[in-house]
């Protein structure tokens, strides 16, 4: 299993955020009554568009400026994933719960990726009697049984297959309490696949309008340098005056 993609990857989805950030903060600006599509071809400060422009301006800057390191930061947690799971040791003497028979490793997952240490689940099955057991490379046995929120007994569960639906029922049989869940493995994909299509159409559309190339990107942050230097200058210029003053001898 593969989890670092290649770099345009990352850029890809470091620029869809850019750019819905952008098309948000238009959505807002409009909202409070401002032509904004009129107002960002406008370039001279002094009028309305001035202020949009301005903190469009400083977005598109910003996300510049946050960007190799964002990227860089999700590259490395790929290859933490990557890492751990080509690495992780396959629990070895695992027998069938059912048969005894010694049970064949078939696949391993990641799991828990979002936490920094995720585990990695091997699912073993049994050539004897086809009954399956899922063991993470801690020795831990993945536990199917899930607890009823009211009153914490081991809740029965049924899962039903049809065609691309799955429906997971489960009722606890103390309390009354049920569960359902309908997985549409279709409509999932069909979403995955208009997901896909909006961050393309949003890249092809908007990326040259809200995303700074390199040249322009470091041309900002130059500028900004540029502009703190400024600021501190005039800081430091207005506090000897202030001092001058305070030392000026009175008469
Ligand atoms: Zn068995
Ligand atoms: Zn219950």
């Amino acid at each position: 299993m593969d989890f670092v993609k290649d770099r345009q990857h990352y850029i890809d989805r470091y620029d869809v955020l850019t750019i819905e950030e952008c098309l948000q903060w238009i959505e807002i600006a409009k909202k409070s009554g401002r032509n904004v599509r009129e107002i960002q071809k406008i370039e001279k400060p002094g009028n309305v568009g001035a202020l949009i422009d301005l903190s469009l301006y400083f977005k598109k800057g910003e996300s510049y400026r946050n960007k190799e390191t964002t990227i860089e930061k999700w590259i490395n947690k790929d290859k933490l994933h990557q890492e751990t799971y080509d690495n992780a040791k396959e629990p070895s003497n695992i027998f069938c719960d059912h048969c005894n028979y010694a049970m064949e490793m078939k696949d391993k997952s990641l799991h828990w990726s979002w936490e920094d240490n995720p585990k990695i689940l091997f699912l073993f099955e049994c050539p004897n009697c086809n009954k399956r057991k899922g063991v993470f490379d801690s020795g831990e046995v993945f536990k199917h049984e899930s607890i009823c929120p009211k009153c914490e007994s081991i809740l029965k569960s049924k899962h039903t297959k049809k065609g691309e639906v799955l429906t997971i029922i489960e009722n606890c049989k103390k309390c009354g309490y049920e569960y359902k869940d309908v997985i549409d493995f279709e409509a999932d994909e069909k979403r995955s696949k208009a997901e896909e299509v909006r961050r393309q159409y949003l890249l092809d559309n908007f990326r040259q309008d809200y995303c700074l190339t390199k040249e322009e990107g470091d041309h900002y942050i130059e500028h900004q340098a540029g502009m703190d230097r400024l600021s501190k200058m005039m800081e430091d210029k207005r506090q000897r005056m202030k001092i001058q003053n305070i030392k000026k001898p009175e008469h």
